[in-house]
């Protein structure tokens, strides 16, 4: 059975007064999709932060590899929820990947080809970044945080403010790249038919745990009517896997 990359225990997490996460505890293990539902503010970014090392909390334990997040930050991708960038600077998609900080000779010119045909962005490579539609600009996020080999890739949302068929493509390649490289992903989702579909197992948020588990037997109408209020019974007719 694959070892447990990430470990976490009772961790509780504070904005000063505002407690942001009271007390999760869950496990991923190597190689696993999971992915984060919630609704808006129930602590999914923070928890995130906290597993990058962004974010240290007052209460509990967070190892990654059994160590603290801190000392393996290199060895995890970020793909942020929000991208701050001024559509007007004339930068190519390939320039912009060149940008990356550099750290084994693995930044050549081929690498970063292969990367950008490996998110399917091969004939866009001379293209200015600005002029991308919204899901081939987070195909770029994705290719940057590809760039190095990691053990583990977080995605914020990786899909928000994307169409359907580009959602699907996001998705497609998450899950090739958790296949191919044998990396273990992380996802906040709003998808829940998304989430049935790639994740291996689901955390249900909202500051406090909910629920952890396999999709098909975690998000269960009383789960969804508990996390977000709405008629769970209708999501859950069309999901027959
Ligand atoms: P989610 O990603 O699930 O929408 P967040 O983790 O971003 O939620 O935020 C959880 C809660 O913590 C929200 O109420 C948010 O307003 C609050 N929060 C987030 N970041 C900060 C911060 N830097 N300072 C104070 N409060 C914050
Ligand atoms: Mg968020």
């Amino acid at each position: 059975m694959a070892e447990n990359i990430i470990e976490i225990k009772n961790l509780s997490f504070s904005f000063g007064n505002y407690q942001a996460l009271d007390d999760i505890s869950f496990n991923i293990k190597k190689g696993e999709i999971v992915a984060i539902i919630g609704p808006n503010g129930s602590g999914k970014t923070t928890l995130l932060n906290i597993i990058i090392g962004n974010y240290k909390p007052q209460t509990g334990s967070v190892l990654i590899k059994k160590q603290l997040p801190k000392k393996v930050r290199q060895k995890i991708g970020y793909v942020p929820q929000k991208f701050q960038f001024d559509r007007e600077i004339p930068i190519t998609v390939y320039e912009f990947m060149a940008l990356e900080k550099c750290e084994q000779d693995n930044h050549r010119p081929r690498h970063i080809k292969k990367i950008l045909e490996q998110v399917g962005l091969k004939n866009k490579q001379k293209q200015k970044l600005g002029s991308l539609s919204g899901g081939q600009f987070q195909r770029v996020m994705i290719a940057r945080a590809l760039l190095h080999e990691k053990d583990i890739l977080i995605f914020d949302e990786p899909s928000s403010g994307i169409d359907i068929v580009g959602e699907q493509t996001i998705y497609d390649l998450i899950k090739d790249i958790n296949q191919t490289r044998k990396t273990t992903c992380l996802i906040v989702s709003h998808e829940l038919n998304i989430v049935n579909k790639y994740a291996d197992n689901v955390l249900c948020l909202n500051k406090k745990m909910l629920c952890y588990g396999k999709p098909e037997t975690t998000i269960s109408p009383q789960t969804l009517t508990e996390l977000f209020g709405i008629n769970a019974g209708l999501y859950h007719s069309h999901n027959h896997k």
